[in-house]
């Protein structure tokens, strides 16, 4: 009999339980003794739904925020004696830095070893996640834990990697475990000999755990493969879906040496349907060799719960499941492969279901040529028509987009989309909204305004209602770090304006001022990376739908009158392949239609980007040929060492990094948002540099707001003194 196996469930909740539980502990509005029971429910019937389809799953998987922290805090990098200590390093003053989980939307905390010796000692922690496990305990293994913190003393990776080894054995075996479950997704990443040759050295020291030992890999193929199946475990988990074909390539020349192959042929990362019959052929061939358990390819928890009370046209629900159907995708692999078909035809009967097509939206993209990709003049002649009309001062002063999202900007928005407020009297609100934005713009006497983006839940949703061939989920939360969620979209069809999308608000805010207003776009490649796309075509395609439906957009508001346009790009390092040789295929589609957004706009439109704080120096050749005026990075948590990027390429376009950090409610004065600038200054023109802040006012208070820009302002203007 086939086994079946499924890990990284959702903990989110079917209601947001997680959630709510947690920020209810924050706000003191729930004890510790109710958060604790309320999560250890919540475990359990996620257990309850995995023992429902599959024959086993990872025990102790409930965090309270990240699992990359327990693991440092069962290894002793960190201590929390009391939850609050433990949430203090998930988002107090000395939190922990956090980032993107591989190429994923999700973020960890960064376990940094900066100042402290790399030596682990197995600590009780206060969040003790295995509390009665026995058996498949989920532990971040030691390859990957090392492999994605900082601040590792030069030399001293090979040495930690055994000694944490060492310390999970001593673990796992005081425990008496029955069998451990550790996910190692590093391991598919593009490693180096020594890396190879330390990991195998000190994966030996699992030879001495008593238990079994499964070892997980997924997000993309290993390199390797072969050595993991020569390490002391009993099992080796794959992802067979997004391996581009060369985990099964190598499969077939490996001698499974008695081990178990866990074979992902279930889609963790994306919402669509299996072709079960199709897999259940890969898993026959497998079988022939390997000891097979069918499994999901990459963790359950980047898709929504559960398609119960899901809001999709119905020929959309007949193609897609999210985390509980994809449990039960692995049942019926299973099924298959005993000769029970009967479910499984009728779960794929609706998988090739065609609809959302438009026929001119395919005409125009595939009528596209090299040179609808090139913007003329260049940035060099157009530079000098951008000035003539915006006429700015040196050192123009900005704000990314949104401005402080209050209480009562979020109930009325919510009114409205729950019917209880009719469009005019919303609009009317948004637009009284707007108007005291400008306002207050107007006082502080910033060069270039926004609207402030009143109107928006989510920089990729807002525009995903507004556009054909894209369905938004109402109830498809999926966390993106600690408790906070986002609904990504489902793009299904082709890619289409349903009409202007954010043409109103921008003209209406351009009437009231003088000052140029920016018009403000979320990217083809952040609307594609925080969706679930399609892939009954090229995603390229995908791409080039969404930017002519922005161009048009673009070419909308140069009709009102608008004459800078940004296009925000904050997900386009996080989107890049995890390895490297894969990049230019991505970054080839993803810049290209960035340009082609803005490739016919006139020479005195100004182009902006904005991208949030990531790894740039490798990127930056391939951002320089996006082609903007004008980009803004979110810089300040980098203190500055952003900067370095700029030093090795010659980088020619006009740029803002952000001199105020806006995570936290802390006003700085003009002498420290200065610092920033004055290392700037060494290496970019004083002629290019912008004053912005970070990214995010939304997420701040107008009482911080305020005091900070108007600091922020001050401090251009005696830059502008000093020169
Ligand atoms: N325009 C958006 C804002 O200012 C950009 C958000 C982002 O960078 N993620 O909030
Ligand atoms: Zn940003």
């Amino acid at each position: 009999m086939v086994k079946t196996y499924a890990y990284g469930f959702p903990k989110l909740g079917k209601q947001r339980e997680f959630k709510r539980l947690i920020e209810g502990f924050w706000a003191q509005k729930v004890t510790e003794e109710e958060l604790r029971e309320g999560i250890k429910e919540l475990g359990q019937k996620r257990e309850e739904t995995y023992r429902k389809y599959v024959d086993a799953f990872p025990q102790g998987e409930m965090t309270l925020y990240d699992p990359m922290l327990d693991t440092a805090l069962l290894f002793g990098v960190y201590k929390a004696n009391s939850l609050e200590e433990y949430f203090e390093l998930c988002r107090g003053k000395n939190a922990l830095e956090m980032t993107k989980w591989f190429n994923t939307n999700y973020h960890y905390l960064v376990p940094d070893f900066e100042g402290r010796e790399p030596a682990f000692k197995v600590c009780e922690p206060v969040w003790n996640r295995h509390e009665g496990a026995t058996e498949n305990v989920h532990i971040i293994a030691p390859f990957t834990f090392l492999k994605l913190s900082k601040g590792l003393p030069e030399g001293s990776f090979e040495g930690a990697l055994k000694e944490l080894t060492k310390a999970l054995v001593d673990y796992v075996n005081s425990k008496g475990f029955k069998s451990v479950h550790l996910e190692d997704p590093a391991l598919v990443m593009e490693l180096s000999e020594e890396e190879w040759k330390a990991l195998v050295e000190a994966y030996s020291l699992l030879s001495e755990v008593k238990g079994e030992v499964n070892l997980f890999t997924y997000y993309d193929s290993v390199d390797r493969l072969e050595l993991l199946f020569e390490l002391p475990v009993n099992g080796i988990g794959v992802d067979l879906v997004h391996d581009r074909g060369e985990n099964l390539e190598q499969l077939k020349k490996i001698d499974p040496r008695g081990k178990k192959l866990f074979a992902g042929v279930v889609d963790g990362r994306n919402v669509w349907r299996n072709d079960l019959f199709k897999t259940a052929e890969v898993l026959r061939e497998l079988s022939e060799k390997f000891d097979v358990v069918i499994t999901n390819a990459a963790p359950l928890f980047h898709l929504p719960v559960s398609l119960e009370g899901a809001t999709l046209p119905k020929e959309l629900l007949q193609k897609v499941a999210f985390a509980e159907e994809k449990l039960k995708e692995i049942k019926l692999l299973a099924e298959i492969l005993e000769g029970k078909e009967e479910e499984a035809r009728e779960w794929v009967k609706g998988i090739n279901n065609k609809f959302g097509e438009i026929k001119a939206v395919r005409e125009r993209v595939s009528a596209l040529k090299e040179e609808d990709f090139v913007r003329k003049p260049s940035y060099k002649e157009r530079v000098k028509k951008q000035q003539e009309v915006l006429n700015l001062p040196l050192f123009p002063t900005t704000t990314i987009g949104s401005f402080p999202q209050t209480e009562e900007v979020r109930r009325v928005r919510l009114l409205y989309r729950k019917g209880k407020l009719d469009k005019e009297s919303y609009e009317t609100f948004i637009r009284g909204e707007i108007a005291k934005a400008i306002q207050i713009q107007e006082e502080l006497g910033l060069d270039i305004f926004v609207h402030g983006e009143f109107e928006r839940t989510d920089m990729v949703e807002f525009f995903a209602e507004k556009m054909k061939g894209i369905a938004t989920t109402g109830n498809g939360w999926v966390i993106s770090y600690g408790t906070r969620c986002y609904r990504p979209p489902i793009i299904y069809g082709d890619v289409e304006r349903d009409g202007v999308m954010t043409v109103p608000e921008i003209a209406f805010a351009q009437s009231l001022t003088d000052k140029p207003v920016k018009g403000m776009l979320t990217g083809p490649v952040t609307i594609i990376a925080w969706s679930f796309v399609r892939e009954d075509i090229p995603i390229s395609e995908v791409a080039y739908q969404i930017a002519l439906a922005l161009k048009d957009e673009i070419r909308d508001y140069e009709e009102a009158g608008i004459k800078i346009v940004q296009i925000d790009e904050p997900a386009i390092r996080e989107k890049a392949p995890i390895k490297k040789r894969n990049w230019k295929e991505y970054f080839d589609w993803a810049i290209k239609s960035f340009r082609l957004c803005h490739s016919s706009v006139k020479p005195e439109t100004q182009i902006h980007t904005h991208m949030c704080y990531s790894e740039f120096g490798e990127i930056m050749e391939y951002i320089l040929e996006m082609d903007f005026d004008v980009i803004s990075i979110e810089a300040s948590r980098s203190k500055g060492d952003i900067i370095e990027a700029f030093e090795k390429v010659n980088f020619d376009r006009q740029i803002g990094l952000g001199v105020w950090d806006i995570h936290s409610p802390y006003v700085p004065s003009a002498e420290e948002m200065k610092e920033i600038v004055e290392r700037a200054l060494r290496v970019i023109p004083k002629e290019n540099f912008w004053i912005n802040p970070d990214c995010g006012l939304k997420t701040r208070r107008w009482e911080e707001v305020i005091p900070a820009l108007r600091n922020l302002v001050k401090l251009a203007g005696e830059l502008r003194k000093e020169t």
